[in-house]
């Protein structure tokens, strides 16, 4: 038997998206950093999907091939041998905070964010109201999605002037030729086959001087073919305050600056009004993304118990003391936007987990910088870890998980080091591979998961793309099985 001091540090890592491999890579590097004659470490990194890469794969939205490029990167990682992938385990079923303890030195949560935060407004649960979460995991082929979408819509609303408003805006205005070179499994390239959406509105509660865009994603919209970008320009009349914020802060200025741009355009084509310029380009055939700010949603209106439009509420800024701004108030007027389908694109809740304290009103795990606390403020529970979203709310790039991973790591490893985690009573590896076979009819390991990842290749070289995703669980557990079963057989 290894003695404990030879042995490495173990790690369980819950959750495979970006938070979950950039901590395991910076457990590897402070372990790389060590004096090669102190214990090295190994990270387990779980997942509940039988395929790694979290929201990388299931979030990003498939035209946008410069973030999945980050994929590779993630592989990068994933591919070192101190790391094992164990897929298709749920934590809280097939894994619990029990056996964690018992198996590791320390336990990180990166289970990420993918639940849609609701607006808590009559009419939600209307069919035709959607959480954007639900329609970005359909289009890009998350294994327990739903199997069909129904775009049929001619016009849709999306609530919230974020980057996850613009994915959705920008894909529900896609035929499914632009789609062709991208991921998306074959149902959803279908689904957009028959796509008859006209008007898209991107509804914001503020002035665009709020707007949480990221420059370059706004741009984006600009490129769709087959789309115009419409602006009101009454939207872009600025008060003092939000003058100021335009013209101080880099990226707001640059998001203004675009939707001046498109408000521009329309001027010198002789196009008065944002109605104006939606009809002119309905007539020339063009699908529309439509900015409305300042609009508040009170309701979603239906009829049949299908969506039939949406009451917004109109608002306007409240001036506040300096570095307060941003308030809003109703005006007392509103206006119905006929549509047929609302997304809400308001941001995205983390789920708790089994046994791990958790923050119902932030929905996150209580924390101090990445310390699990037993509630908000509370004392640190010893070995208990957490990164990403579920540690810090759905905020920043991907990168942005970096950082957040190394902080979490840093007191991960401070806490190795001082000798202040006890010995897991079972560290060897094997032991919770057998439990987790016991348990999981399909467990998926490194190797499975690269026959997956062949596999999905290889029908993506089949049709001149770089992958084609397999469309669920099932295809995927089919896959793994027949790699069992050919192993067997040899
Ligand atoms: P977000 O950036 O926080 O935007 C949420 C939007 O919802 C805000 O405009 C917010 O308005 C609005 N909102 C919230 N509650 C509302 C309500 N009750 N009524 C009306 N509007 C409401 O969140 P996100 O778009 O979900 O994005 C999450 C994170 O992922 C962000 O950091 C984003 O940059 C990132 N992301 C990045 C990319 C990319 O880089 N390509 C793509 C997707 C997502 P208020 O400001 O008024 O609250």
């Amino acid at each position: 038997m290894t003695p404990v001091t030879d042995s490495p540090f173990r790690v369980a890592v819950v959750g495979s998206g970006p938070a979950g491999v950039y901590a395991s890579e910076a457990l590897l590097d402070w372990s790389d950093n060590r004096d090669p004659s102190a214990r090295g470490i190994v990270v387990d990194l779980f997942d509940q999907l039988p395929v790694p890469y979290g929201l990388l794969r299931h979030g990003v939205a498939p035209d946008h091939p410069r973030i999945k490029g980050i994929a590779r990167t993630l592989e990068g990682i994933a591919s070192d041998p101190r790391i094992r992938f164990l897929g298709n385990v749920e934590f809280g079923r097939d894994l619990t905070l029990d056996d964690v303890r018992r198996h590791y030195h320390a336990v990180v949560f990166s289970t990420g964010a993918l639940t849609d935060r609701r607006l808590g407004i009559p009419g939600e649960d209307l069919e035709g109201s959607y959480g954007a979460a639900e329609f970005v995991t359909w289009y890009d082929g998350h294994p327990d999605s739903h199997p069909e979408w129904a775009l049929t819509a001619e016009r849709a609303a999306v609530v919230g002037v974020g980057n996850v408003a613009l994915d959705v805006a920008r894909m529900l205005v896609r035929s499914s030729e632009q789609l062709e070179p991208t991921d998306i499994p074959e149902h959803v390239r279908t689904g957009f086959g028959s796509n008859t959406t006209r008007v898209v509105s991107v509804i914001g509660r503020r002035g665009p001087v709020h707007a949480k865009f990221t420059p370059l994603e706004l741009r984006e919209m600009g490129k769709v073919e087959g789309a115009t970008v419409v602006v009101d320009p009454d939207d872009l009349e600025y008060d003092d305050e939000a003058r100021t914020l335009r013209d101080s802060d880099r990226r707001v200025g640059q998001v203004c600056a675009q939707l001046e741009k498109w408000a521009g355009a329309q001027r010198e084509a002789g196009l008065g009004t944002a109605d104006e310029a939606e009809a002119a380009a309905l007539a020339d055939g063009k699908r529309v993304v439509r900015f409305r700010f300042h609009r508040s949603p009170v309701e979603i209106l239906g009829a049949d118990g299908r969506v039939s439009g949406l009451r917004l509420e109109i608002t306007e800024p409240v001036p506040g003391p300096e570095g307060e701004g941003g308030r809003v108030r109703s005006t007392g007027r509103t206006e119905d936007l006929p549509v047929e389908a609302v997304y809400r694109a308001v941001g995205y809740r983390s789920a708790a987990l089994e046994g791990v304290p958790f923050d119902h009103a932030s929905s996150t795990i209580p924390n101090d910088s990445g310390r699990v606390l037993d509630s908000p403020g509370g004392q640190h529970l010893p070995g208990l870890f957490t990164a990403g979203w579920v540690k810090r709310g759905p905020s920043g790039v991907i990168g942005t998980n970096r950082s957040c991973a190394v902080e979490t790591i840093g007191r991960l490893t401070a806490e190795l080091e001082s000798g202040s985690l006890p010995e897991p009573a079972e560290p060897d590896p094997q032991t919770v591979r057998d439990l987790l076979a016991d348990r999981v009819a399909d467990l998926v390991d490194g190797d499975t998961w690269l026959k997956i990842d062949a596999h999905e290749r290889s029908l993506g070289e089949a049709a001149g793309r770089e992958r084609t995703k397999l469309p669920g669980r099932t295809e995927m557990l089919d896959i793994a099985r027949s790699t069992r079963t050919s192993r067997t057989s040899s």
